[in-house]
């Protein structure tokens, strides 16, 4: 549904930032596009709305081009419109309202006014923030998360079908941000928007993204799943990079090990749980002691982690961990 084509982006300094690059992002997919500071993600992520112009190459959404020197088959306004746009920076009109905050594309759609409050309602309830409480506010009079969950929801409020999404959470605490990362992810599953999201944070990126796109000095590294980016990593570059935060064990998440719940082969055994943002150091200990734990998600068993799955998983990857240190 986006496609690039050959894309590049020479900047006025004769600076490459993006080289020619090639792929697709599907519809309703969660793409999260990493790499370190410099490799050219902003400027791939702008090029997508047109806030930044491409040099060469074509970008398509739904098969209509976005850009050209002379041919774009979008007008910038309806373009610009129906892509949502998350910052770091809360990007929040301080002299307004949360509400007027919230309402500002629709507005500019000249949708009907009960349409719009109704919208607002929504939208702020989805992210559990209380509208009689908070619709009048300024956004002075709310936490740095809160402002961030207002930044998210303005972004889907003429419910785009594309939202970008530029290192979101990075200025949050890490607390509100995990927990808006989980929002997000419910909020994906329940309306399956196409999501464009740049981040730094391997562990990030192998939680949201059902795709992982890593570059380097302007050009693609890889594009695969989290298991795939984990399991075969292209290149020393991809292995090292997954491998940054000084205890691996931590950059890995539950997902990469849960296995299914079955419950007439482990009900017998499964007594103790934890919870499914636990880090797999902490799973691993739990396992020095029992052999089988059911991974809870608001109380409900999502499926269960064994010392045998576990084993393996470890298995597998210090294979990978010794290559890479040859
Ligand atoms: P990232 O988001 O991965 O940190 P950017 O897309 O912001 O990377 O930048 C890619 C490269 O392009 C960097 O080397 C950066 O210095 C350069 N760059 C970004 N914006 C401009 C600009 N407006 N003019 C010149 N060079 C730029």
């Amino acid at each position: 549904m986006i496609a690039f084509e050959n894309v590049t982006k020479k900047y006025d300094n004769n600076q490459i930032a993006v080289n020619a690059i090639n792929f697709e992002i599907q519809k309703g997919e969660f793409f999260v596009i990493i790499g370190p500071s410099g490799c050219g993600k902003t400027t791939l992520l702008k090029m997508i709305n047109r806030l930044i112009q491409l040099t060469e190459g074509t970008i398509r959404i739904n098969g209509k081009r976005i850009n050209g020197k002379r041919i774009s088959d979008y007008n910038i306004h309806e373009l610009r419109w129906n892509i949502g746009y998350v910052l770091q920076q809360i990007a929040l009109f301080p002299h307004m309202t949360i509400a007027e905050n919230i309402a500002i594309v629709p507005e500019m759609k000249k949708w009907e006014t009960t349409k719009i409050q109704q919208r607002v309602h929504e939208l702020l309830e989805m992210v559990g923030l209380e509208p009689a409480q908070y619709s009048d506010r300024k956004p002075n009079e709310l936490s740095g998360g809160e402002q961030q969950r207002v930044g998210v929801v303005r972004a889907l409020a003429a419910d785009p079908e594309i939202i970008l999404m530029d290192e979101p959470f990075s200025a949050l605490d890490p607390i509100s941000r995990t927990k808006l990362q989980n929002d997000l992810l419910e909020l994906q599953r329940a309306i399956n928007k196409t999501i464009v999201f740049v981040s730094h944070d391997m562990q990030e990126a192998l939680k949201l993204g059902d795709r992982i796109c890593v570059m380097k000095d302007g050009e693609i590294v890889q594009i695969g799943t989290p298991k795939e980016i984990i399991q075969n990593p292209v290149n020393d570059f991809v292995r090292k990079f997954i491998g940054v935060k000084e205890d691996a064990l931590n950059v890995f998440t539950i997902q990469q090990v849960i296995e299914p719940f079955v419950e007439a082969k482990h009900q017998s055994y499964v007594i103790h749980s934890v919870g499914d943002q636990a880090t797999l150091q902490a799973i691993l200990q739990q396992l020095a002691h029992y052999e089988c734990l059911a991974v809870k998600s608001e109380e409900e068993i999502i499926g269960v982690i064994t010392r045998q799955s576990m084993l393996q998983f470890l298995a597998n990857h210090s294979t990978e961990r010794g290559e890479a240190n040859d």
